[in-house]
């Protein structure tokens, strides 16, 4: 495998040399717990599992790859993934944040970490002059979503790392809506990239999993620490599905990016929608900014529905037969999710309500089906 593949070609051969034991192509499901040592501590670099699992190690090797970075750490879920990067912080340290975040992102700072005395800043990044007045001699991370879930707003990269590298403060990027496809946060000066591998990478809606990139050697055996020894560490099984997923995600995204510029083009006259959130198009207001850190636009739209009523949006989000009325994002099929009651529901509604996630917001993961059957489908739903 050489460094300067290509990102389809790295996403089917990064880490996936064939065993070395039967020349079997695919990489072995190592289902063991343990590994026989020849006299104690004489081993083939492998003890115990939760530290190391060659089929774990070999997806490492191919997300690191795809997001151009020297290591990656795969965990159990993405919230695990989330997890091990405040467990870096002491209490009385502070992070600065987003106001529009993953629901489950909300709840593990302000449920679980705000216990243990770690102090989080929601802001609005969109426009990151309002970063440094957050900034003191606590502050140690900044925590960036971009696109971020729901709204879609894009938060400029290179301008975060500008600031947290100028005041020392770590920045790690919320990369799963982009997918490595579209977006590489560590080339735009992100410390640490997280993904939620449940989504795109995995990209079948089989798998829970999740992922840290980084470059930084101490970044990364801190995190590796954090992983053994708080336990969050992926089945192989599972390692093996994602992996298996990623050797596709060139190809489903192109489609994905395609069959989301039609539906949002779509929508975006439709005379039952209000509104349409897609940084694809040119009055998004940081559409210059996702045309230079992003390779195109995603499947990933929210629309407003002008009947304010939850009644009518239940309605439609029930009315569907391709789309399925689901959480989760970033699989071949098609899926729709009321934010509200479902992936936001534990943020409170005032909250949720100012960063724009109203009753009559619904998300679109948009699949990789024929476009003519999603067309169909959503102009039959919203009739
Ligand atoms: C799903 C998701 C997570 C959490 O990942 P899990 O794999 O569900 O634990 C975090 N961030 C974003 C943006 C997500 O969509």
């Amino acid at each position: 495998m050489q460094d300067n593949y290509k990102f389809g070609t790295k996403a089917i051969h990064a880490g996936a040399d064939a065993d070395p034991s039967t020349g079997a192509i695919m990489t072995p499901i190592f289902q063991t717990s343990t590994y026989v040592q020849e006299s104690p501590g004489v081993n083939k670099g492998y003890g115990y599992a939760r530290g190391k699992n060659p089929t774990r190690e070999a997806l490492q090797k191919n997300i690191a790859a795809l997001e151009n970075g020297k290591h990656c750490v795969c965990f159990s879920s993405g919230m695990g993934a989330i997890d091990a990067v405040i467990r870096m912080l002491r209490p009385g340290d502070e992070v600065i944040t987003g106001d529009d975040l993953y629901g489950g992102s909300y709840r593990i700072f302000t449920k679980i970490y705000e216990n243990y005395g770690i102090k989080f800043h929601f802001i609005n990044l969109t426009d990151t002059n309002n970063i440094q007045k957050y900034i003191n001699t606590n502050t140690k991370l900044i925590w960036v979503e971009t696109p971020t879930n729901p709204t879609m707003q894009i938060i400029d990269i290179v301008s975060c790392s500008a600031i947290s590298k100028s005041n020392k403060i770590l920045l790690a990027v919320d990369n799963t809506f982009a997918s490595p496809f579209l977006q590489n946060p560590l080339e735009l000066g992100a410390d640490i990239v997280m993904h939620s591998a449940t989504k795109y990478l995995g990209g079948h809606s089989d798998v829970v999993m999740g992922a840290l990139i980084m470059n930084d050697d101490k970044i990364h055996e801190q995190i590796y620490f954090i992983l053994n020894s708080c336990g969050a560490n992926p089945g192989p099984m599972d390692c093996f599905l994602v992996m298996r997923g990623i050797k596709t995600l060139h190809l489903r995204m192109e489609r994905h990016c395609f069959n989301g510029r039609k539906v949002a083009e779509y929508l975006k006259t439709h005379p039952k929608i209000e509104k349409v959130y897609w940084p694809g198009f040119t009055d998004h207001p940081n559409h210059e900014i996702a045309k230079k850190q992003m390779r195109d636009f995603g499947g990933m739209i929210s629309i407003v529905l002008k009947d304010k009523t939850i009644e009518n949006t239940f309605k439609v989000a029930s009315s569907f037969h391709v789309f399925s009325l689901a959480e989760s994002l970033g699989g071949v099929e098609s899926l729709i999710n009321h934010p509200a009651t479902m992936t936001h529901a534990s943020i409170p509604k005032l909250e949720r309500e100012k960063s724009g996630v109203v009753d009559n917001l619904l998300r679109l993961s948009v699949g990789v089906e024929d476009i003519d059957d999603l067309l169909s489908d959503l102009k039959q739903a919203l009739e």
